[in-house]
């Protein structure tokens, strides 16, 4: 099924079938404002959204798919320099926006076009021209239907082409695993400029029919209030949800809490099922391939696990000089994909997109992985950062991590791999601690659990970790801080 046409399926029929930002929508009025969005922009090379968590934004995204129109969305925070670069990047020359915010500080640049989305006056304008379908036929799938700029963990974002059909495959794949239906009432307050809250948050609820409930903020009291049945979140929003007991326990009557973006870790995953009497579900992913492999509603949720390929979806393992990896839950490698849900290259980056793939047509994800041999994946991290080879050894810095979080007085850590003349590089630690507890006596906390060449050289104690919106731990710039 085309993208477009299931849109317009969605969201059912009740008047509040979206609520964000303290406004309550239909479906009809969505589709109606959209097309009004969709009749202003057709033609235009690519649409830019700033990307607020507004029913504006839904109704500008809603009408870039509808008018085929690539869709920029614009993190509302992002500094000048990235919004520049993603707007010159993207070659975007509108930006959609709510009329009467205030424009990013710094200006728009010049050249952009900005577009005020009108949820009312425009759309009884427009409602005569006969609805979405009638209106716009459904694009190719192969068109793009956005342009996602990555998080930038490890470097400046890339603008990763998503085509339509990519979009519709891993929304009707997550629809299976998750059974996921116009019975649930999606909740969750994500950003809306990145895969989790916009693919999934958003056109998954239009394309399964379920309700939206935007929370604004992703808050333990907002979750615990929306009363929803699928809740979706990064893994700081469940730690700060474990972290509330009364929270954690009002979620109970959910059908399902769902985690992705980065590693959940293990004591979260078990405070919250402790609570809320149900194991949280993990999925993988990456702006570039969408969701890719994740636990399913129906099967076992395994702690520290994301679970198994999602339909249609392939997976191996490499090891570095490209050889296969065996599947028997120890055994580390870089995991490779392929499947309909990848994305078709990095705008204007060939260098990059020759690099994604390989001669045998497989996409690298650039995290290193375990798979179990009953085909439950574990993520270790990422190649770059969260491998670290060590007077010979190669330790995960997610192993290293759960260690530390096991000592009671350790809120969080985060494990980086530093430069070092004898061993390569040194296992360093930046943990969050509590009152007395010493980096030395962390040190021999970690020796006691784990190889002795798997604990920190040094502890670094500080009092919060470098995350961006995603709850990502930005070790690039703790790298630098050594
Ligand atoms: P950039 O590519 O610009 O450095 P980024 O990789 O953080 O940024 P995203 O595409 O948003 O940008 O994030 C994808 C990455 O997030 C994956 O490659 C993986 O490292 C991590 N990730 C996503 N889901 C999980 C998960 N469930 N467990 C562990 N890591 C995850
Ligand atoms: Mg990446």
């Amino acid at each position: 099924m085309g993208l477009l046409t299931a849109l317009e399926g969605g969201y059912g029929d009740a008047a509040d079938a979206l609520r964000i930002d303290g406004y309550a929508m239909s479906r009809e009025r969505l589709l109606t404002a959209a097309t009004a969005v969709a009749d202003r922009i057709a033609g235009a090379p690519a649409l830019a959204v700033l990307a607020r968590p507004t029913a504006e934004t839904v109704t500008a995204v809603v009408g870039g798919l509808l008018a085929g129109v690539p869709v920029v969305p614009l993190p509302p925070d992002s500094g000048p320099t990235e919004r520049e670069h993603i707007l010159r990047d993207s070659g975007a020359a509108l930006l959609a926006v709510r009329p009467g915010d205030e424009l990013p500080a710094g200006g728009v640049g010049a050249g952009i076009e900005v577009l005020p989305v009108e949820l009312t006056a425009r759309a009884e304008r427009s409602q005569g021209s006969g609805g979405a379908g009638g209106a716009y036929p459904e694009p190719a799938p192969e068109r793009t239907a956005f342009v996602l700029y990555t998080s930038g963990t490890t470097g400046a974002p890339k603008g990763a082409l998503i085509p339509r059909s990519a979009v519709a495959a891993d929304l009707d794949a997550l629809a299976e695993a998750w059974q996921w239906t116009a019975e649930d009432t999606l909740v969750h307050g994500l950003p809306l400029f990145h895969v989790h809250g916009l693919v999934l948050g958003v056109l998954g609820a239009l394309r399964t029919g379920s309700k939206l409930v935007h929370t604004g903020r992703p808050t333990p009291g907002a979750y615990a209030a929306a009363r929803g049945s699928l809740y979706f979140g990064v893994p700081t929003v469940w730690g700060r949800v474990a972290a509330d007991e009364s929270a954690a326990r009002a979620l109970g009557g959910a059908r399902l809490l769902v985690s992705g973006s980065a590693p959940l870790p293990v004591p979260v995953f078990e405070r919250l099922a402790a609570l809320t009497g149900q194991a949280p579900i993990e999925r993988y992913g990456m702006t570039e391939t969408l969701i890719t492999v994740s636990t399913r509603a129906d099967g076992e949720r395994r702690p520290g696990s994301v679970g198994l390929p999602l339909e249609g979806v392939r997976t191996r393992l490499v090891g570095e000089d490209g050889s296969p990896v065996p599947h028997d839950g120890e055994t580390v490698g870089e995991l490779q994909l392929a499947g309909p849900t990848l994305f078709a290259g990095y705008l204007n980056r060939p260098d990059a997109s020759a690099e994604a793939w390989t001669e045998d047509g497989w996409f690298r994800t650039g995290d290193v992985a375990v798979i179990d041999p009953d085909g439950f994946h574990r993520i270790v991290g990422r190649a770059s950062v969260d491998l670290i080879k060590s007077g010979g050894y190669r330790i995960g810095a997610g192993e290293v991590e759960a260690a530390l979080r096991d000592h009671p007085a350790v809120a969080d850590a985060a494990v980086v791999g530093a430069p070092d003349e004898d061993l390569g590089q040194a296992v360093v630690a930046f943990v969050i601690a509590d009152g007395a507890v010493t980096g030395d006596r962390l040190i021999s906390f970690v020796a006691e659990r784990l190889s002795v060449h798997k604990r920190p050289r040094r502890v670094v104690l500080v009092e919060e970790l470098p995350r961006n919106a995603m709850g990502k731990v930005l070790k690039k710039q703790l790298l630098e801080r050594l």
